[in-house]
């Protein structure tokens, strides 16, 4: 039997052992608490650092763009919309197309003299879009290259003799160049370095709407051949025109824009069809032959927004409207053509004057 005395002591040794353990229990809470506010601050630090480093490379960034931004070299971009634009010398090959390039680097040069401090150290670069092939075709048919092969001559002098100039063949597609220019104009205009856009497309009224959002950011210069479409004159670009460049104005849909010479001839076209002229016995004035033609025709024709000029009288100095000289016309499509044509009246039937224009196709009252 355990006596008294013994349990008291066993007791006490045991009240010590429990007191041990608490002690033991709090040590390791307050070690626990200590290593969990270690770790906070250590999480804490660790993302102090990364801001601090994300900080850092932010700031070499920037760093490094001002420093590309005071080393790196301006420029000056041309941008020729060239199946509008005809250089002079496009008939001289080779030649003609290095003068053609000596000719435009010299007048930028000039002019961006002239512009200020800021154009001082600029290069020149020039891109010119067109569809190469079909408008040499076209070049060729209306005897304003000889071959092709001429033509092709020309633009291998042009990129040839100034180390920033290239041509962009943009292939048959018929939107292909104009889609090109935009994104070309969208892409410089965002860069630091690129001055100032000069650029040649006064005869499509078609980049009006695109170049609307430019007109604050200062970057584009309108480069004219002559005319400019009312619709881009009124976005009110600033201009410039350097003269003797290009061959003159061959601008589509421009008043006054048609002195440049027959652009598009159509060998197929039956202009004898609209003669004789016939002139009234009483009035003396001129009067138009009547002609049997379908609404329906006549509504199809319409939308087919064929050229007048091109499709009834074989020629036309420039237009926005169709000209394929693969298209041929019906007999009852020509005289349809025709009557749309004959709506607006001839002006000097309007004046009731004789017109004596045998291939005159607006409308005339006796
Ligand atoms: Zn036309
Ligand atoms: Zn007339």
């Amino acid at each position: 039997m355990i006596s008294s005395t013994q349990v008291d002591s066993l007791y006490s040794r045991v009240e010590k052992c429990k007191e041990e353990d608490r002690k033991r229990e709090e040590l390791l809470d307050e070690l626990v608490a200590k290593l969990q506010a270690t770790t906070e601050e250590l999480k804490k630090t660790k993302l102090d650092l990364e801001h601090e480093i994300s900080a850092r490379r932010g700031l070499q960034e920037q760093n490094n763009e001002l420093s590309s931004k005071l080393t790196a070299k301006p420029y000056v971009l041309v941008i020729v919309d060239a199946d509008g634009y005809y250089f002079n010398g496009l008939n001289e090959g080779e030649e003609g197309g290095k003068k053609a390039a000596d000719m435009l680097a010299k007048a930028v040069k000039e002019h961006i003299k002239s512009l200020g401090n800021d154009f001082d150290q600029c290069d020149i670069v020039v891109e010119t879009y067109a569809n190469t092939e079909g408008l040499g075709k076209t070049l060729v048919d209306n005897s304003q290259v000889r071959s092709i092969n001429e033509w092709r001559h020309f633009w291998s002098g042009f990129v040839c003799r100034q180390r920033m100039f290239a041509h962009v063949d943009v292939g048959g597609g018929k939107e292909h160049a104009d889609q090109r220019i935009r994104e070309r104009v969208e892409f410089h205009s965002r860069i630091w370095q690129c001055k100032r856009v000069f650029l040649g497309c006064c005869h499509d009224a078609g980049y009006a709407t695109f170049l609307g959002q430019f007109v604050s950011t200062g970057k584009i210069t309108l480069l004219k051949d002559g005319v400019c479409h009312p619709k881009l004159e009124a976005l009110g670009l600033p201009t410039v025109e350097f003269r003797g460049l290009f061959t003159g104005p061959v601008a589509s849909g421009v008043s006054g824009a048609s002195k440049g010479g027959k652009r598009f001839q159509n060998p197929f076209a039956w202009q004898m069809r609209l003669l004789p002229v016939r002139i009234d016995n009483k009035s003396g004035l001129r009067y138009d032959r009547p002609v049997t033609v379908t609404i329906e025709d006549v509504k199809r024709i319409e939308k087919m927004r064929l050229c007048h000029w091109f499709y009834l009288t074989g020629a036309c100095k420039g237009c926005d409207r169709v000209h394929q000289v693969e298209q041929r016309l019906t007999t009852d499509e020509f005289d349809s053509l025709w009557t749309i044509a004959r709506r607006g009246e001839c002006y000097n039937s309007r004046k009731k004057k004789v017109c004596h224009d045998p291939l005159c196709i607006y409308g005339h009252k006796p």
